[in-house]
């Protein structure tokens, strides 16, 4: 049978071999991975976490009677709530984008491998062609004739005069085509699966919102009951005075403290404010995700008997459970607590009787004492307090007054 095969043949089939184990020893194109599943099981731990310190609270609730004290502790339960709720569905959100990107990647490599395949099938082509040229196959013909790299291997089966090397290259051409179907299958499996749990993040994010929104409606329906608030309504405004005649005491010690020891109230260095957030006066906004005020300073009527009728600052809306609340003005925090008007909230001094107050949040993040400079994070916003909605209630005082702060607040949106 050798007589066959003249060195030409075996020659080009021998090049051809060398090509074809160039190509399949060649390294993987694909980057490295940009994602990978520790960074998705790093979130996932994350959510756990979360989802236990839910069903904690849920707990809490469901000990809580229908009385009316009550009312206002069910009611912080809720707003830690639905603060939790919209850090797993972050964490959701955070997941999903991880699972595409894995998705993409893989695609990537689904493709780079058929590439590969068809590469390969072409360059066979063209040596069979080669080979034909010279006279001296005819059985190429009839693989020749072949649909693709698939149907080819299957018509070589036919072809009982192959010869011994031919085989090899056979072989080789086979195991090839194995392996990248293989790879190509265990490719499309990942990429289903990933599907998947895409797929069930997608639902629990659904999930997350409605509960979310539950826990919103409840909250108001119990702010609405206004025998319920009523009767809080009076002793919220007076707690709201008594810490309004503390801050000023505050600032004034503070500012006589700091002159005594030749300090100064924490400098105005700015943490690079990008200028469509600053204000007026020396102030900027008191976070970057909204200018919508939901509610102005000054007298204001009370639907439901939520909120005070003398409003003392500005409410501004649109900024969720997850925005930085900022330092409006460099300075000294001089109070950061929870109170049943305020929630958790922060004050921070800018000298003598100028201060500003940040409430409604979620969370603090500095505390009594520390300085800040203008634009650093002081915590996170929420609905803490006397508050019907995620919000921020900001106030500033000046020389021991409270002024409006949309003076210094430009380009606000009135959602009023
Ligand atoms: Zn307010």
């Amino acid at each position: 049978m050798n007589t066959h095969m003249p060195s030409a043949l075996r020659r080009a089939a021998c090049v051809f071999l060398a090509a074809l184990l160039c190509l399949s020893f060649m390294a993987p194109t694909v980057a490295e991975a940009a994602v990978t599943q520790a960074d998705i099981d790093a979130l996932k731990k994350e959510a756990s976490s979360l989802s236990s310190k839910k069903s904690e609270l849920k707990n809490q609730l469901s000990a809580l009677s229908e009385d009316k004290d009550e009312a206002m502790k069910k009611k912080d339960l809720l707003d830690e709530q639905c603060a939790v709720i919209q850090e797993e569905i972050d964490n959701v959100n955070a997941q999903i984008s991880q699972y595409e990107t894995l998705i993409a990647q893989t695609e990537q490599q689904i493709s780079e491998t058929e590439e590969k395949e068809q590469a390969q099938y072409e360059l066979f082509c063209r040596r069979v062609r080669a080979m034909e040229e010279n006279g001296t196959v005819s059985y190429w013909e009839v693989i020749f004739k072949a649909t693709s790299f698939a149907d080819l291997l299957s018509r070589i089966d036919f072809i009982n005069e192959i010869m011994d090397y031919d085989e090899r290259v056979i072989q080789d051409l086979k195991d090839l085509q194995a392996q990248l179907a293989e790879e190509k299958s265990a490719l499309e499996e990942s990429k289903a699966a990933q599907e998947e749990a895409k797929q069930e993040l997608s639902s629990r994010k659904a999930e997350l919102q409605a509960q979310l929104d539950e826990a919103i409606a409840l909250m108001k329906k119990i702010q609405s009951q206004s025998d319920v608030y009523q009767d809080t309504l009076d002793a919220l405004a007076q707690e709201e005075d008594e810490i309004q005649a503390q801050i000023v005491k505050k600032s004034q010690e503070l500012a006589a403290q700091q002159a005594a020891g030749n300090n100064t109230s924490g400098g105005n260095a700015s943490t690079g404010v990008v200028t469509s957030w600053m204000g007026s006066g020396g102030y900027m906004w008191p976070e970057k995700a909204s200018k919508k005020i939901n509610s102005p300073f000054g007298s204001r009527s009370s639907p439901g008997g939520i909120g005070s009728t003398n409003h003392k600052g500005v409410d501004i809306g649109g900024v969720g459970y997850t925005t930085q609340v900022l330092a409006s003005k460099a300075g000294t925090v001089i109070v950061s607590q929870r109170s049943r008007s305020y929630g958790e909230y922060v004050v921070v001094s800018h000298g003598s009787g100028n201060t500003t107050l940040y409430a409604h949040m979620s969370k603090r993040l500095v505390s009594a004492g520390q300085k800040v400079q203008q634009g650093q994070v002081l915590g996170i916003t929420g609905s803490t307090g006397n508050s019907t909605g995620p919000h921020l209630h900001f106030e500033i005082t000046e020389g021991g007054i409270r002024v409006d702060p949309l003076q210094y607040l430009t380009g606000y949106v009135k959602n009023w």
